[in-house]
């Protein structure tokens, strides 16, 4: 979708804004809004039960796949510090 919201990217999702996301993304210029898939927002709702303490598949934490508690450490820190007034 074109334009995104307020930012500056171009059709081609190129914009003047240099984004670095620790952990996330490498420094790039490709829009940020366009690097937000369909799987980024099944994360995203894992983690909302992730934080009552629903895991993805059975069993314990050890029994996790090691991407989605990476996944999950990832978006707590960046919910965390958003929270913190932080940009
Ligand atoms: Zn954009």
């Amino acid at each position: 979708m074109w334009p995104c919201g307020e930012c500056r990217c171009d059709e081609s999702g190129r914009g003047g804004d240099k984004w670095h996301i620790p952990r996330v993304i490498e420094t790039t210029t490709l829009c940020a809004r366009k690097m937000v898939t369909p799987f980024t927002w099944y994360l995203l709702m894992l983690h909302k039960h992730y934080l009552h303490g629903n895991l993805a598949l059975p069993g314990g934490v050890t029994d996790q796949p090691g991407m989605y508690l990476e996944a999950m450490e990832i978006i707590s820190e960046w919910v965390n510090h958003g929270k913190s007034g932080n940009s």
